[in-house]
């Protein structure tokens, strides 16, 4: 059930879920924000001590949707010329940086544009085939840099940098193209 709090002035809804778990987790599901809470833990309590973080993530959200709709998306790109500029420039980056993978998937998923595993499965959202071919290059190569480098630390971000010296630009952009993929999709429900 969705509920709504007021944090410095802005009503943000947000869902619950408990699970068997020992610590609290917050989470942005496409823009919303769901708490995962503990069986016996205080509602109240996480959102008060979380303020901050919620307020500043939900700035960053709306400032996404403000954004999104001058985003324009290359919804005549179909899948088959996508892949094929996927599998390409990963294996070019590969040769070029020595980041290995074993194997590319497409799948759609929720909530990122791809991600890689501990397997070396580099697997890419097919609808970042909307995206302008700049952000496709980004988004493969972030997840290749994670081949050498899991968390996103500071090695990481220098890594990026060699390529993508306006990165969080780029980062800040892709969150806003999600939103414009959302509305497009016709929300979560389709997903
Ligand atoms: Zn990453």
């Amino acid at each position: 059930m969705a509920k709504s709090i007021n944090v410095n002035g802005l009503e943000i809804r947000y869902e619950t879920v408990r699970r068997n778990i020992r610590y609290p987790r917050l989470e942005y599901k496409t823009g919303s924000l769901v708490l995962v809470l503990p069986k016996d833990a205080g509602e109240e309590e996480v959102l008060e001590r979380y303020r901050d973080w919620i307020f500043k993530r939900e700035l960053e959200i709306r400032e996404a949707l403000r954004s999104s709709a001058s985003k324009r998306l290359e919804l005549e790109k179909g899948f088959r010329e996508f892949k094929d500029f996927v599998d390409g420039f990963a294996k070019k980056i590969s040769a070029e940086c020595g980041f290995r993978f074993e194997k590319i998937t497409y799948r759609k998923m929720r909530t990122k544009w791809a991600s890689f595993s501990q397997k070396r499965t580099l697997t890419v959202n097919p609808l970042l085939r909307h995206l302008p071919q700049r952000y496709v290059e980004y988004v493969i190569f972030h997840e290749l840099v994670h081949s050498v480098e899991k968390r996103h630390n500071e090695k990481f971000w220098r890594l990026i940098k060699e390529r993508f010296n306006d990165y969080q630009e780029i980062e800040n952009d892709l969150f806003s193209y999600w939103f414009a993929i959302q509305r497009k999709e016709g929300g979560d429900d389709k997903w």
